[in-house]
């Protein structure tokens, strides 16, 4: 029997007995090694002192939970240079000092943690008999190691919700990997500007045309290539777009009211065929007619602008899809005379970085992907998690 278990316990242990319980398992070991090694000189000794046992919660068997009972010795120190008396041994593989899990318990539990958050993992830890508190794997998760990501060199950033209209941070999304590379708590130039000292390799960063990334970008990373992001390069057309046709509404709105007018005396008139118009329909003919005429003349005045900025947007659309051949100066040229003349300005000076849309293969689109996924993962918190533990979770892939 503590032959076949030998495989489930850490390495570095010997089973001495198993007690088996309808619900638990209870493995009694000690270390394979007669000697240790003092935490002080690292000078080995076999001299021993005295022993005491380590209780530790263990992988479960069966689905029975597991414990770990270790009978461990306290040793002399041999060299009369070190200041130790005596010490006591730890296989390093077994637990980390004063920890009452192993170390194979506590990494499974933390993944647990970053997987599925604190609630959700103690429920299932619990039908899987590695019981632990929603606290705990939160701590697991918090105090976990960050991986270290390779250096990016291309880069997209954006913001995210921490609540929508209230509280934003900033998420950098590697473009090459296609992966999170690092959450920051806010929006600030400083914070940003910091993050891209920080990480002097990057190249190419793509984002989109709030003032706050452009800023950081100029004072954090001033040699970087930037790239507008199609996204919201066209998001921002149909808000221009909008605000236009906005001004035109009311206009637009009198023009329609007029034609249901109008089609609403034709079918009158259609109805009524038969018979021969009478004077009050004569009346309400005449009536109407200056209003007519004055609306046609509306639609003849606004018609060419609304059909001059749509010419513009669906020229403009195609820059960043690379289906115009048309320079985006000539373009900022033509729409800077057009009612699309406030967006054509505010483009100025980031011409640069629409012709980089098209020259550059890259675009924000993974972003998207990036934010659902920590969107998911932050709203699986329930909205209670700190900002470290939600990093944490988003850049440890499970
Ligand atoms: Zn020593």
């Amino acid at each position: 029997m503590p032959k076949r278990l030998r495989p489930f316990i850490p390495p570095s242990l010997r089973v001495v007995s198993v007690t088996s319980e309808p619900q638990h398992v209870t493995v009694l070991a000690v270390p394979r090694s007669l000697t240790a090694c003092c935490s002080a000189c690292r000078l080995r000794s076999d001299s021993v002192h005295g022993s005491y046992g380590r209780h530790l919660a263990d992988l479960p068997w069966q689905g029975r939970s597991v414990g770990l009972h270790v009978r461990l010795r306290r040793l002399r120190c041999r060299n009369p240079a070190c200041p130790r008396r005596t010490f006591s041994e730890t296989p390093p593989d077994v637990a980390a000092p004063h920890a009452r899990r192993s170390r194979r318990l506590h990494d499974l539990q933390r993944h647990f943690g970053l997987a599925l958050g604190g609630a959700p993992a103690a429920r299932l830890a619990y039908r899987l008999a590695i019981p632990a508190s929603p606290s705990t794997f939160l701590r697991f998760v918090r105090a976990g190691p960050t991986p270290v990501a390779l250096p990016p060199r291309v880069i997209a950033i954006d913001e995210w919700a921490w609540r929508r209209g209230c509280r934003y941070g900033t998420v950098i999304v590697d473009l090459e990997r296609r992966v999170i590379a690092d959450l920051l708590p806010d929006r600030e130039i400083e914070v940003v500007a910091a993050w891209l000292r920080r990480h002097p390799r990057v190249e190419i960063i793509a984002r989109d045309r709030a003032e706050v990334y452009s800023e950081a970008v100029r004072q954090g990373a001033p040699e970087a290539v930037h790239v507008l992001d199609r996204w919201h390069l066209l998001r921002n057309l149909g808000e221009a777009l909008q605000e236009v046709v906005g001004g035109e509404h009311a206009v637009i709105h009198s023009v329609t009211r007029t034609l249901g007018d109008e089609r609403a005396a034709a079918l009158r008139i259609e109805q009524n065929r038969a018979r021969p118009a009478t004077a009050s329909d004569r009346r309400k003919l005449a009536r109407h007619a200056p209003r007519r005429a004055r609306h046609a003349e509306v639609r003849r005045l606004h018609a060419p602008k609304l059909a001059d900025a749509a010419d513009l947007a669906v020229r403009f659309a195609r820059m960043p899809r690379g289906q115009s051949s048309e320079p985006v100066t000539d373009w900022l040229a033509a729409a800077r005379s057009s009612v699309l003349k406030r967006f054509a300005a505010g483009l100025q000076r980031d011409a640069a970085g629409i012709e980089n849309v098209i020259a550059l293969p890259w675009s924000t689109g993974p972003v998207e992907g990036e934010i659902s996924r920590l969107m998911t993962i932050k709203r699986s918190m329930y909205g209670r998690a700190g900002f470290e533990l939600l990093r944490q979770r988003v850049l440890n892939p499970v």
